[in-house]
């Protein structure tokens, strides 16, 4: 699995006109999957004023019925609180270990591995579930660590929200409207 880090500043919005969403505070409400409305959506909620509109899009939209300018970056008028634990889901799994295999460091094909094996007991939990490459998946098998002569980079544990948004910034989405950089801050270390 690979994440282009490179992005376009391009005006011309190829993204459908998406507005990037934030929170109240002006950080985006998702990192990974960045938070974007359509901008029906978008329209629809600065009318309803649920919504200031930060930035617009320079080019109209045209249409039989309406010719009007897009917002690019809304903000929510009311602050909504994030989750402070995350889901457990496949995708928040690999995104807590960064999409690296978290026995050597890879990052070929990612699999999932029950560090306690299933067989003895082992539950899928956050605490047990950690990203391994397909190798090291073989190599475990049903093994413990202790019997496969393996180890963990850290222990596995359930992350926080604020986490999971911190490792989501580091993989951002291939396009990126210029107006929505202001918000965003990916760190792009990852590519050296
Ligand atoms: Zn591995």
């Amino acid at each position: 699995m690979s994440f282009r880090t490179g992005f376009v500043r391009d005006l011309s919005a190829p993204n459908g006109y998406s507005a990037l969403v934030l929170n109240a505070d002006y950080r985006p409400l998702s990192y990974y999957p960045l938070s974007l409305w359509s901008w029906q959506d978008a329209i629809k909620a600065a009318y309803l004023n649920r919504v200031d509109v930060v930035y617009e899009y320079d080019r109209l939209i045209r249409s039989p019925s309406i010719s009007i300018r897009a917002p690019s970056v809304v903000a929510l008028r009311t602050y909504v609180r994030p989750v402070d634990l995350a889901a457990f889901t496949r995708f928040n799994l690999f995104l807590r270990d960064e999409f690296t295999c978290q026995y050597c460091g890879g990052r070929g094909e990612l699999t999932f591995d029950h560090v306690v094996p299933r067989a003895r007991g082992g539950k899928t939990e956050w605490s047990n579930v950690v990203a391994a490459c397909a190798t090291c998946n073989l190599r475990k098998g049903a093994k413990t660590l202790e019997e496969a002569e393996m180890s963990l980079g850290r222990l596995p544990r359930q992350p926080t929200s604020e986490e999971l948004r911190n490792a989501g910034r580091r993989f951002p989405p291939n396009y990126l409207h210029e107006t929505w950089l202001d918000f965003l801050y990916w760190d792009v270390e990852l590519e050296s």
